[in-house]
């Protein structure tokens, strides 16, 4: 994950890593090669540029240059600020009402339905709770032929009905059945494009407010860099979500989603997709990424 990152910020860190004593001029110029690096990743540059100057000038204002290990308490600095650019500290879900109501959100091969299973597996199996997912994609039938065999995989019902064709009315069914049928948790999957729609994004309005769910989690796929975080400040602006969900990243993702979403949209990453597989799903911890970026 993020080799590439890990590895320019690793050179522009040994300048000043062996040096007992470093200058203002140093600092200047491993921030200019961070900012590269950033760059690189396909972080955004106002990002880039914003981070590069806080660290700059926290660094200066820490007595960096005066400090017995310069390089190791730069190397420290750094680290607390990519956590806190990417969130700082890690935001867990929350369930606030029985059923807690989950809408899943974003573009057609994002991973929406992937991540759909692996939550409510990992809500199942880690925190006890007894999910039903519901399929509310009218458009493609597949999409419910999906969802039905990871739930049948992890051993969760999948609400459907394949005659509607009226997505706020599904979900509101699911809803009952799941009132009815003791879960506490409902994860509504809803339909996606390839790319951002007028009509679709008018119709995951309609879902919302009818079914005024806890949480909405948008899924976006890590490998599309800038264009992942255009999307979710454009899903965020219509639907107000309450946290990202970053899909592929076990793939050869240059961490520009990753670490500029969160400064662009002001919402958290809650969540990781690392795999195909069900068992594939992190939480996302700020603090446990900028340190695995610096290697
Ligand atoms: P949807 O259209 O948004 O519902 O997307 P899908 O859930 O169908 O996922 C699209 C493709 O991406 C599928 O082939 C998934 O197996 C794959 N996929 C989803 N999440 C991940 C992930 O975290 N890592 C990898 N490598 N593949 C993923």
């Amino acid at each position: 994950m993020f080799e590439n990152l890990s590895d320019k910020l690793d050179r522009a860190f040994k300048v000043l890593k062996g040096q007992g004593t470093i200058t203002e001029i140093n600092v200047a110029e491993t921030m200019k090669e961070i900012r590269k690096a950033l760059l690189d990743a396909d972080v955004n540059y106002k990002t880039a540029k914003a981070f590069t100057d806080d660290v700059r000038q926290k660094a200066l204002g820490q007595n960096v240059l005066t400090a017995v290990s310069p390089g190791q308490l730069l190397t420290k600095l750094m680290n607390d600020e990519l956590a806190e650019l990417m969130g700082g500290t890690t935001a867990e879900l929350t369930f606030p009402a029985t059923p807690t109501i989950i809408l899943i959100a974003g573009l057609n091969g994002a991973g929406k339905t992937t991540f759909t299973g692996k939550l409510a597996n990992y809500l199942k199996t880690q925190k006890n709770k007894k999910p039903l997912l519901v399929a509310d994609d009218i458009y493609r039938p597949a999409a419910i032929d999906q969802l039905e065999v990871l739930g049948q995989q992890i051993g969760i019902p999948v609400y459907a009905n394949r005659d509607s064709k009226d997505p706020i009315a599904i979900a509101r069914e699911g809803i009952a059945l799941a009132k009815q049928n003791g879960h506490n948790v409902v994860i509504i999957d809803t339909a996606g494009r390839l790319a951002i729609d007028e009509a679709m994004m008018v119709e995951i309005e309609q879902v919302k407010a009818a079914v005024n769910p806890h949480e909405i989690l948008f899924v976006v796929d890590s490998m599309t860099g800038q264009d992942a975080v255009n999307t979710a400040k454009t899903f965020n602006d219509r639907l107000d979500f309450t946290g990202v969900v970053l899909t592929k990243l076990d793939g050869d993702t240059r961490g520009g989603a990753a670490l500029s979403i969160k400064s662009v949209v002001n919402k958290p990453i809650k969540f990781i997709g690392t795999g195909e597989k069900m068992e594939a799903l992190d939480v996302f911890h700020p603090d446990r990424m900028a340190s695995r970026i610096l290697g």
